[in-house]
């Protein structure tokens, strides 16, 4: 396996999916990532945020 470049279904962007990623995915049982490391984090914090939220109402 080498280190394989992807694009980003949200932004656009290229983003690398190392070797050692790709062996945790699979290990996983997981398919490719469909975003950038960027929007993941993002997503995530967006979460977050809405978990916070729910919890305060
Ligand atoms: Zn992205």
């Amino acid at each position: 396996m080498a280190d394989l470049t992807l694009i980003c279904q949200n932004c656009g962007n290229e983003f690398l999916w190392s070797e050692g990623e790709q062996e945790f995915y699979t290990q996983k049982g997981l398919s490719q990532p469909k975003f950038c490391p960027i929007c993941r984090a993002r997503k995530k914090a967006e979460e977050r945020q809405w978990a916070s939220y729910r919890k305060k109402s």
